[in-house]
């Protein structure tokens, strides 16, 4: 039941950057002109969790096996530098869809890092390289993701009310969006 419970806590956690994801892509398709595909609402969400997949596996060994440390801290590998990711993810946009898309890509993961800039790092994290290894919130071995998914995912805190209102109001959004379009 404890795992159940982490499960639904992580997948809690993901759910405003899901949400967002679907929203942008569907939003900006609408922009762009491009007609709606059963696969937009997928590859939004998708963009806008791309960096976090991460800390995908560390998360399972930590259901499957209550193994997680500070080690595992997920905002520590290259997925979490923008720098890198943003023009890999803009030119593989590109040379599959064109302009359209590698701004779609773009626009997609750069939301990913901005929640992340404000909700987990100290004055924005590491936009550029990993310069300053210590510039994130589980620097501390004893900080572990598992420690913020309990203090803010597992009962009702402020980040959690304040996220799942805005993941409402994403798809609140996006099903407006679809009626006009
Ligand atoms: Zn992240």
């Amino acid at each position: 039941m404890k795992k159940l419970r982490f499960l639904v806590a992580y997948l809690h956690a993901g759910s405003m950057d899901l949400a967002v994801g679907v929203f942008l892509i569907t939003l900006l398709t609408w922009l762009f002109d491009i007609p709606f595909a059963w696969w937009h609402p997928l590859l939004g969400a998708t963009l806008t969790i791309l960096p976090d997949f991460d800390i995908f596996l560390p998360l399972i060994r930590h259901v499957l096996f209550g193994t997680l440390t500070g080690a595992d801290n997920h905002h520590k590998t290259w997925l979490h530098f923008p720098v890198v990711v943003l023009p890999v993810v803009g030119v593989v946009g590109y040379v599959l869809g064109g302009f359209e898309w590698a701004c779609i890509a773009v626009v997609g993961v750069f939301a990913h890092y901005v929640h992340d800039a404000i909700t987990t790092g100290k004055g924005g994290g590491s936009w550029l390289v990993r310069l300053q290894r210590t510039n994130w919130k589980y620097v501390h071995e004893e900080e572990t993701p598992t420690h913020w998914v309990e203090h803010n995912w597992l009962k009702w805190s402020p980040l959690s009310i304040i996220e799942t209102a805005l993941g409402v109001t994403a798809l609140v959004a996006t099903g407006i969006i679809i009626a006009l379009r």
